[in-house]
């Protein structure tokens, strides 16, 4: 590690109930991945500071990544209808808790596309998203619809939104109950949180061991599971009205399957190219994700 970057990284406590008790599950590279032996939270340190993640990590190679087992996606653009159709689906799951219409903010919204899905059935929609994706956001939903600022550095009306959504974003924040508590105070008190984040107690995240797709060391700080979630979601304010991982498939290329098995043996990974299409749609759901709607309590 650089001098420049050592000065930037830090050996957080956790953040869920502020320990520094912890017992190491495994350690690759410079990082190490533990578990808090008061809350069991499991998480990664060191990690880099909340600026030098957004330079370094969150910069425009994320979105075309050329290492994506290790970071970002091969191509988000260009899986644009993809990912609607895993959110049109996630919204037909989702949407008996939801009033019909209203406002909603998708807090780390790529390139829009679950807003867009919402627009499109008469939501008012505000998306935030720091990094360079924010342009494609706004040439898809108009400038005024999307915010590009740090997540942490938000200020939004309290008690606005009917409806705020995280998708796959509460694991890269490095104070994810900071962001349930801004969020809880953004949120009508009638109002519906949805979120997912992997869940490191799934059967996958076992059997795969360290050789489980989620972990991305540099961008996964944060790995939940249910309790650890009903916790953070507790002292946020908020009470669970359902958590789901039936709901948590993607519709993704064969190439994004044979790469993300990469991480569990390239020999499989290998085959896998050669077995699918690459451009083949493929829905798939390793029940190693959580998706929880709560409601302010
Ligand atoms: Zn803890």
């Amino acid at each position: 590690m650089s001098a420049a970057l050592e000065s930037a990284v830090l050996d957080p406590a956790c953040a869920l109930c502020g320990s520094r008790e912890r017992r190491t599950r495994f350690k690759e590279g410079e990082h190490a991945i533990v578990t808090c032996t008061e809350c069991d939270l499991t998480y990664v340190t060191p990690r880099m500071t909340a600026e030098l993640l957004l330079s370094a990590v969150y910069d425009a190679d994320y979105w075309h990544s050329a290492r994506p087992r290790e970071r970002g996606y091969a191509d988000y653009l260009a899986d644009r209808a993809l990912h609607e159709r895993t959110f049109r689906r996630r919204w037909r799951g989702i949407r008996r808790h939801a009033p019909r219409t209203g406002r909603a903010l998708d807090l780390g919204c790529a390139d829009g596309a679950f807003l867009a899905v919402l627009r499109e059935v008469g939501w008012q929609v505000q998306g935030v998203e720091p990094t360079a994706m924010a342009a494609a956001a706004r040439e898809r939903l108009g400038d005024d619809a999307i915010l590009q600022v740090p997540i942490e550095l938000l200020r939004l009306p309290d008690a606005h939104y009917d409806l705020i959504t995280l998708w796959d974003v509460l694991e890269h924040l490095p104070d994810p109950v900071a962001c349930l508590k801004s969020a809880r105070e953004w949120l009508r008190p009638d109002g519906l949180l949805v979120l997912e984040t992997q869940d490191v107690r799934s059967f996958a995240a076992r059997v795969f061991g360290r050789r489980w797709h989620h972990y991305k060391h540099a961008e996964h700080l944060h790995h939940f599971h249910a309790d650890t979630l009903k916790r953070a979601l507790r002292e946020s304010g908020f009470e669970i009205v359902e958590r789901r991982r039936g709901l948590a498939g993607k519709h993704v290329r064969g190439s994004f399957v044979a790469e993300r098995a990469a991480r569990v043996s390239p020999a499989l990974s290998r085959a896998l190219h050669r077995l699918l299409p690459a451009d083949r749609a493929l829905y798939v759901n390793l029940f190693d994700e959580l998706i929880v709607t709560a409601r302010p309590r």
